[in-house]
């Protein structure tokens, strides 16, 4: 919501929504760009990300806009309250600016929905148990919806967005990317990790543990949007994802954030990886891809990623420790990509990895980490090859198309 036409256009669909007969609950988020004005604002003061008083700060964003909103229901003649985090008991541990949802106690909302009202929550903010004021991490405000829908027992979480919807690919990137009709929980968090950001990556893990049915739609224009599905059990359960839609490969995802980091000559003994990754470990660099070469006369190479940011540091760490380890020499390369495939149907289809390198082996791309999961195969790439290798995946699995009229089925 960028302006006050905005909340108006919100407010009408909400609106629409409630007199269709539905019981709604609308959880917001602060208004476009009010979260990183108000970190600017204190950034100007004081560089601590994790206190207490940055997180009382970007509530207020929120504050603001679940009056606004509120106010506009109001005008349209629809009876609703609007709520703080903590007065409908939302409850989080204390770690500020990330803070994790521990309970719930949905009875104030229960109550208004029952006299038919519209409840308005804040998105992004909780309490820890001594009442202070805690926010979600950003894009927390995808959280609080999945959190509520479960806390009420909703029948769908619907979030809206500027985008229409969850693609095969970035459409920037590659513009065949095609709208994915459904999308398990589990891809679609192997996505948005990998780069995809339409849905905050922990929203999709709390939907997948409370099985909440989440629809990604655009405020804008109107249109089916995508379902990202948790793992049902029963009847509809194994079924429908084996083949939701029926496809081996759901979409493509970029990671450009990416720098390589080799270290060869590493002596072939017990326990010389964990030594080699403590000091990184302790400095909470975020090691990712993890490829060893088999041992030849006693040593072996072994490679990893890091973000980019990381990559000096890891580095710098692992001089320091050169001689303790033993090992050759460390090399980094910042100018690559990880780009991945993902899909459930993978599980169950032989020769995918086979017809990914294929194709990018084709194109003269070459790979230089690979590293696969059950439903994930994620390779890295020259930086400059890495919008290349994204279409010519899309390609090489018939993306485009809609998932039923794809040969590789
Ligand atoms: N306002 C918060 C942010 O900008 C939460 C959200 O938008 O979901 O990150
Ligand atoms: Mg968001």
């Amino acid at each position: 919501m960028g302006s006050i036409e905005r909340i108006q256009h919100v407010a009408r669909k909400v609106a629409a929504t409630a007199r269709a007969g539905n019981q709604v609950v609308v959880v917001v988020s602060a208004m476009s760009g009010e979260t990183d004005r108000l970190l600017k604002l204190a950034g100007q003061i004081s560089q601590r990300p994790r206190d207490r008083e940055i997180d009382v700060l970007l509530a207020t964003g929120e504050q603001v806009a679940i009056a606004l909103l509120a106010l506009a229901l109001r005008e349209l003649g629809e009876e609703c309250r609007s709520f703080l985090g903590h007065q409908v008991n939302i409850v989080t541990d204390s770690v500020h600016g990330s803070a994790r949802i521990r309970t719930i106690d949905a009875s104030p909302v229960q109550d208004c929905l029952a006299r038919g009202e519209v409840v308005v929550v804040a998105g992004f903010q909780g309490a820890d148990q001594n009442g202070n004021i805690t926010t979600l991490g950003r894009g927390g405000s995808d959280l609080s919806a999945v959190a509520m829908a479960a806390a009420v027992q909703a029948d769908a979480c619907e979030i809206y967005s500027d985008v229409d919807g969850i693609y095969t690919t970035d459409p920037n990137v590659c513009p065949k990317a095609r709208r994915i009709d459904r999308i398990s929980c589990e891809e679609m968090l192997e996505l948005a990790s990998l780069g995809a950001k339409v849905l905050q990556a922990r929203s999709v893990e709390f939907a997948l543990k409370y099985k909440v049915a989440i629809c990604c739609k655009s405020t804008f224009v109107d249109g089916p949007g995508s379902w990202v599905l948790p793992e049902l059990d029963g009847e509809q359960g194994g079924e429908m994802l084996a083949g939701l839609e029926g496809a081996v490969v759901t979409g493509v995802a970029c990671d450009k954030n990416t720098a390589r980091v080799s270290v060869t000559r590493m002596p072939d003994r017990p326990s010389a990886a964990a030594e080699l990754f403590a000091p990184l470990a302790a400095d909470a660099v975020n090691v990712d891809v993890i490829v060893q070469t088999a041992p030849q006369d006693g040593f072996c190479d072994l490679s990893f990623t890091v973000p980019k940011v990381s990559a000096r540091r890891t580095v710098e760490l692992l001089e320091m420790r050169r001689h303790s380890l033993g090992f050759g020499e460390v090399r980094v390369d910042d100018q690559v990509a990880k780009v991945s495939i993902v899909g459930a149907g993978m599980r169950s289809q032989p020769g995918v990895a086979l017809q990914c390198f294929q194709a990018l082996g084709q194109a003269g791309i070459n790979l230089q980490l690979i590293s696969t999961s059950e439903i994930k195969i994620s390779v890295v790439v020259p930086e400059h090859m890495a919008d290349l290798a994204v279409r010519v995946l899309h390609d090489a699995f018939e993306l485009d198309k809609p998932a039923g009229d794809r040969s590789l089925r």
